[in-house]
């Protein structure tokens, strides 16, 4: 389960930067995740609340904000959302393109912390 893996380097990357800022409490971590990601949300979601126990984010919620899929089609010059993220291509011209512009994303977007 990768996400278990993802999970424990998120948390360790937000802890770093707590100590950095002097030791925030952390309440909630907030993330933008692209449905390219190839990470499962509710898998992520599980492993985050598991791999943040014993560490000083226990208890804190982990919230994913999902990122479409955005393609960009050679042929219509134009921005597209693909008919599936298995099928990458134009939904319009059938244009396989590679051009991905967004749906990869996975990062720590903000932390919420204890005032
Ligand atoms: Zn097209």
């Amino acid at each position: 389960m990768h996400e278990l893996s993802i999970a424990i380097s998120m948390i360790d990357q937000v802890m770093e930067e707590c100590v950095n800022r002097g030791g925030l409490a952390v309440e909630a971590v907030h993330m933008r995740l692209g449905v390219f990601a190839g990470v499962d949300k509710d898998a992520l979601l599980f492993s985050y609340s598991l791999a943040c126990e014993g560490t000083p984010l226990q208890g804190s919620r982990l919230v994913v904000e999902t990122v479409p899929l955005l393609v960009y089609c050679p042929a219509c010059k134009q921005e597209r959302t693909p008919p599936s993220v298995y099928q990458i291509c134009c939904p319009v011209c059938l244009t396989p393109t590679p051009d991905i512009l967004t749906g990869r994303e996975m990062e720590v977007e903000s932390l919420e912390v204890a005032v």
